[in-house]
């Protein structure tokens, strides 16, 4: 079974279709990217995975399966389990997903109780563990940081470890090195590839950044204008891209 199953997925906004018929699937401890210009639909197709449309005005159709879960016909208990512990994301801004009133520790410590039913000490120790594994230096003590007090790439590090806090099989990440300068860019990437080896997570890495796929993904799906253009094996698509379109895109990478 595949870990993520999306088929014919559509997304309405209004009038405007921001995902058309697509269709992908993704292996357990696969890694895939959806790379496309911004308003390709990529982060779209990332928020369904997660079912963040429902209650929204999207209107979509096809189907969409993580993890053994019909995210389209999952009611609120069945979505709770999914991004419990099946399922967790980074965005590109930290800052958007984590409260700037409270100690990042804290807000890790509140996953564990919250999804893992720890006690308050056990999650405590288990958040500064979590923050210690992303490489957060002085783990202990950084937990009690709140997130403004974080440089970005140690915001992204604590917002990949609260995600992780959820034990999820699949992490979906949007852009999630966007915001960072270069060398911290690749040291999340480092990052990422790293915990995938060490926990066999699947990994949606949505960019559009060619570059970014290359370092992060085994396979890619090229997006234009919420269509599916081109898709394989990363390294046979940069290297002989079959599409107009592909080649465009690469020729854009510095
Ligand atoms: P990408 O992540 O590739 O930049 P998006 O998935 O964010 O693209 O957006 C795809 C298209 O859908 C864009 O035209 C965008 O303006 C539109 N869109 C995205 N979210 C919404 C929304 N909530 N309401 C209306 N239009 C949206
Ligand atoms: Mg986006």
């Amino acid at each position: 079974m595949s870990l993520v199953d999306v088929r014919d997925l559509t997304v309405d906004f209004g009038g405007l279709r921001a995902v058309d018929a697509l269709s992908f699937r993704l292996d357990e401890g696969g890694a895939l990217a959806l790379v496309g210009e911004s308003g390709s639909g990529k982060s779209t197709v990332a928020a369904a995975l997660l079912g963040l449309h429902h209650g929204t005005g999207a209107r979509l159709s096809g189907s969409v399966e993580v993890a053994g879960v019909d995210v389209g016909a999952a009611g609120e208990r069945e979505l709770r389990r999914l991004r419990g512990g099946l399922a967790a994301m980074v965005f590109q801004d930290p800052l958007s997903s984590l409260d700037p009133y409270y100690a990042v520790g804290a807000q890790i410590a509140e996953v564990y109780r919250v999804h893992h039913k720890a006690d308050r000490r056990a999650a405590r120790a288990r958040a500064v563990e979590v923050l210690d594994r992303v490489g957060i230096p002085d783990a202990a003590r950084r937990a009690r940081s709140r997130p403004h007090e974080f440089s970005g790439g140690m915001r992204q590090r604590a917002l990949i470890a609260m995600a992780l806090a959820c034990e999820p099989r699949l992490l979906v990440a949007d852009e999630p090195t966007t915001a960072l300068d270069v060398t911290v860019q690749a040291q999340i990437l480092d990052l990422l590839h790293q915990l995938r080896q060490e926990t066999g997570l699947g990994l949606l890495l949505v960019t559009h950044d060619v570059g970014v796929a290359a370092e992060s993904a085994d396979e890619i799906l090229v997006m234009r204008e919420g269509r599916a253009v081109e898709r394989g094996p990363i390294r046979e698509v940069l290297s002989t891209p079959r599409e107009t379109y592909t080649r465009e895109l690469l020729r854009s990478v510095p």
